[in-house]
């Protein structure tokens, strides 16, 4: 099987496959354990906030260990909407569900949207306005959205929300472990998840402001300085730095990215050429090197079986978020780009990893030029020629 859903979750890298069982067998204690072997797990859990904080850019008691970004993202909500008792949130409309179903829950008529162009990039002229006018308790932009890829404006909206004494949360799921991730410190608040790239599921960090308080999500334990309830994952946790450096080192290695994004443009030119009537979306746009997002030409029922048939061909795509997969709702992302529900619906992601070799590139191209007379055959005729 060809594995291009990298942005649902990426494979174990053997950096972290290493680190995990190194550290179940070295480390069997509990850290909060008064004994030799839970000072033993304590002090390797604070080296491991040190490894963090140091590829952030922070203070290494900022990290809070979560158990992935989902957790992270309420965290930061819960808190702020436990503070702030009636300023507003600015949450941009492209948000993982972890971020906007929350805002919405949490906060209701509060919340304001941060509109996003056609391009699925922030608007920050009118972040910049809305600054102007009233104080938000917080502003949450992600860093680089999982549908598209589409990178947004974090650093500018940082520097924006902190000279107009607001706080900023920068959801850094699917940026950490593909771009640089240095910058993403000055951020109050930082979302991130292993398992999106090449750690193991089920840890993930917040770095919270420094300094200041957190509100615990979780009760029934002084862990974590009182911030999060719960034994560590410790060995989670180890893997999680271990693959956050391998990638980052991966990504210090000289036209690294340049080659990434070569592989991504060949791709979408030859796909374009394949399927005129196909569109990539956020084309205009700076986006990740290892996401693409393409609205496939109109056939009946295209989305599934596009994902049904190319499954059985052996490549593992998406529609859209893997959480918005299983749904009939249109992509809130797409439709926030202004595409209508039924280009949303035809909506396909392909994400590849530091693994994917430029061959599964070839091969799914190969296969979609392969099954498209069969698609167009169902459907609409424009591509059938
Ligand atoms: N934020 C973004 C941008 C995501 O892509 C995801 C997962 O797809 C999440 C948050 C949730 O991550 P987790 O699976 O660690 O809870």
């Amino acid at each position: 099987m060809t594995y291009l859903d990298h942005n649902a979750t990426s494979p174990l890298l053997p950096e972290a496959r290493v680190a995990w069982l190194d550290a179940e067998d070295r480390f069997p204690g509990n850290p909060s354990s008064p004994h030799r072997l839970g000072t033993r797990a304590d002090a390797a859990l604070d080296q491991a906030r040190q490894r963090l904080a140091a590829i952030l850019g922070c203070s290494p008691p900022d990290i809070v260990w979560t158990s992935g970004a989902t957790e992270a993202c309420n965290t930061v909500l819960h808190h702020t909407a436990a503070r702030a008792s009636a300023a507003p949130v600015c949450v941009s409309a492209i948000e993982h569900p972890a971020v906007l179903e929350t805002a919405r829950h949490l906060f209701r008529d509060r919340l304001h949207l941060i509109p996003v162009g056609r391009d699925g990039v922030a608007d920050l002229a009118w972040l910049t306005h809305h600054l102007a006018r009233e104080r938000p308790a917080l502003v949450a932009l992600m860093a680089a959205n999982n549908e598209t890829g589409v990178l947004q404006p974090w650093r500018e909206a940082q520097e924006r929300c902190t000279a107009a004494g607001a706080a900023f949360f920068c959801d850094a799921t699917q940026w950490c472990g593909r771009l640089p991730a240095r910058g993403l410190g000055a951020c109050d608040f930082v979302a991130g998840s292993a398992h999106k790239f090449g750690g193991p599921r089920g840890v993930g960090f917040l770095k919270t402001p420094s300094g200041s308080p957190l509100l615990p999500l979780f009760h029934g334990g002084q862990q974590q300085e009182g911030r999060r309830a719960g034994t560590e994952n410790l060995p989670g946790i180890l893997a999680l730095v271990a693959a956050f450096e391998a990638c980052e080192a991966r990504l210090a290695s000289e036209g690294t990215l340049p080659a990434r994004r070569a592989m991504r443009d060949r791709f979408e030119r030859d796909l374009l050429a394949a399927l005129p009537s196909a569109t990539v979306t956020g084309a205009g746009a700076e986006r990740l090197w290892n996401t693409i997002n393409v609205v496939m030409p109109e056939v009946a029922d295209c989305r599934q079986r596009w994902v049904v048939k190319l499954d059985k061909a052996g490549f593992a795509v998406s529609t859209g978020s893997a959480c918005a997969s299983g749904s009939e709702q249109p992509s809130h992302v797409l439709t926030a780009m202004g595409r209508r529900a039924d280009e949303a619906g035809r909506a396909l992601r392909f994400s590849a990893g530091w693994l994917t070799p430029d061959s599964a590139w070839h091969d799914l191209l190969r296969a979609i030029v392969a099954l498209q007379p069969e698609m167009a055959g169902t459907g609409s005729v424009a591509d059938a020629r």
